[in-house]
């Protein structure tokens, strides 16, 4: 599993909050800590680290409680958001350039999978649409060209070589001259990769930046080095200006440090990511998922979001749901009622009834009197009155009970239980369902 040890560094930290009941100052030192060890031993850099934990635990200590969600999974919540604000937030696209063939510049140390990037790229690219060329710039390596030249065709892309003894700027000038009489529409260029960085290699990398001005420039980074791949990818932008990175060999043991740290490091977004050697895995890097992915608990997340959203509707959204399946009975209709009272203002929850439309002021006084009158005739039914409004639409002896128990009249009584019968079926109907039922006539 991806990020196995992260996923359960954290998972101490949730652990720890079990049977409490909100989250304060205080529980939350223990799985603070938690987290703090556990992105520390995935490599993350410490500046980052510690930044992440404060605004954790700054949201943390603010949060609201939530009906129904306990604290560790708000914390869980907490810490998802944070996990996709750090990686960068939305998906960084591939930005194409809008006339003449796009030009993506690779550069990249040995070893990183940048070579097999070269080919995954134009796999995926093709497959969007987009017809590509390799150009081969790494002069130092016959080996490399060779590779290129296999992979090309396993991907079925054409690719530009000019042998070891041009210069890889006017290698890539060349390349770049060919697409454009060819219509291609992307053009990747290859460039030579050094065990570490040296001036050499970052001179002729701003050489060819120079020479073919490419619409990206990309770093390849090696997923399992960790913070180093953040502290490569500042680097290189510092000293020839990229747009991106491409992350590989994700699907090993790496910790996940890399993928934690390069957005935050460095300002630059990881744009791909290589999960494999097929040339089918490389694919967009989208933070929302990687953090779901680490936090391995999709399930938590969705129902804290649920909650959460049926708490700002307040509970707007559950009496439709019953509304809509006939299911709506005396008790919805009370808890309604009070809620609505709290809120101290319907106009709201109407609002979100499909089909209720905007009502003025003076009818929201209306009607808050007329629910305080129902209130009381709904108190004074029993518990099976209210779930089976039937009982009282069959039973005139019923809604007497009901009406001098609640001091209302039993014409009020008879209205409010054809209120309801009408209610659903109206309700069904806006629905679009066409067998809505039918209003019960009230047996006298
Ligand atoms: P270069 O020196 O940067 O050009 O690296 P290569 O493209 O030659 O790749 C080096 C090795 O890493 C090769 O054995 C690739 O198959 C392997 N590799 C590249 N990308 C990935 C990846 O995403 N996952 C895995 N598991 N291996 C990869």
């Amino acid at each position: 599993e991806m990020f196995g040890q992260l996923t359960s560094g954290l998972e101490a930290a949730w652990s720890k909050l079990r049977g409490q009941e909100v989250l304060t100052k205080e529980n939350i030192v223990e799985p603070m800590r938690d987290i703090r060890r556990a992105l520390l031993e995935a490599d993350v850099s410490l500046p980052v680290v510690r930044r992440f934990v404060q605004s954790v635990s700054d949201q943390a200590v603010g949060v609201g409680l939530i009906r129904g969600v306990r604290p560790d999974q708000q914390l869980v919540k907490i810490v998802h958001g944070e996990l996709v604000k750090l990686m960068g937030g939305e998906v960084s696209e591939l930005v194409f350039a809008k006339s003449g063939p796009t030009v993506i510049l690779l550069a990249g140390l040995q070893g990183v999978g940048k070579t097999t990037v070269c080919a995954k790229l134009a796999f995926y690219l093709k497959k969007l649409g987009k017809s590509c060329m390799l150009v081969a710039g790494d002069v130092y390596r016959p080996a490399a060209i060779d590779q290129l030249v296999i992979l090309g065709k396993q991907v079925d892309v054409p690719v530009y070589t000019a042998g070891t003894d041009v210069k890889p700027s006017e290698i890539a000038k060349q390349g770049l001259e060919k697409a454009r009489k060819n219509n291609i529409d992307v053009v990747i260029v290859d460039t030579a990769g050094r065990l570490q960085i040296d001036k050499t290699m970052m001179d002729e990398l701003k050489e060819v930046k120079q020479a073919i001005n490419p619409t990206e420039v990309l770093l390849v980074v090696d997923a399992m080095t960790g913070q180093e791949a953040a502290a490569l990818v500042t680097t290189f932008n510092l000293e020839v200006g990229i747009t991106g990175a491409i992350l590989t060999k994700l699907d090993g043991d790496s910790r996940g440090g890399a993928a934690l740290s390069v957005k935050e490091v460095s300002g630059k977004p990881i744009k791909l990511v290589g999960r494999g050697e097929r040339m089918e895995d490389l694919e967009p890097f989208y933070p929302e998922r990687m953090a779901g992915r680490i936090l391995g608990m999709g399930d938590v997340l969705s129902f804290v979001e649920k909650a959460q959203e049926v708490m700002r509707q307040e509970d707007a959204e559950e009496l439709q749901k019953k509304i809509m399946s006939a299911k709506f009975d005396f008790n919805d209709f009370l808890k309604q009622t009070r809620a609505v009272a709290r809120m101290g203002s319907m106009s709201r929850v109407i609002g979100m009834i499909p089909g209720m439309g905007k009502i003025t002021p003076a009818q929201v006084r209306e009607a808050e009197k007329s629910l305080k009158i129902m209130e009381a005739m709904i108190e004074a039914m029993t518990p099976e009155e209210r779930e089976k409004p039937e009982l009282l639409a069959e039973s005139p002896v019923r809604r007497k009970r009901v009406a001098q128990d609640s001091g209302k009249t039993e014409q009020q009584v008879s209205q409010l239980v054809a209120q309801l019968f009408q209610m659903r079926v109206r309700m069904k109907n806006l629905m679009g369902v066409m067998d809505g039922g039918s209003i019960p006539a009230l047996d006298n």
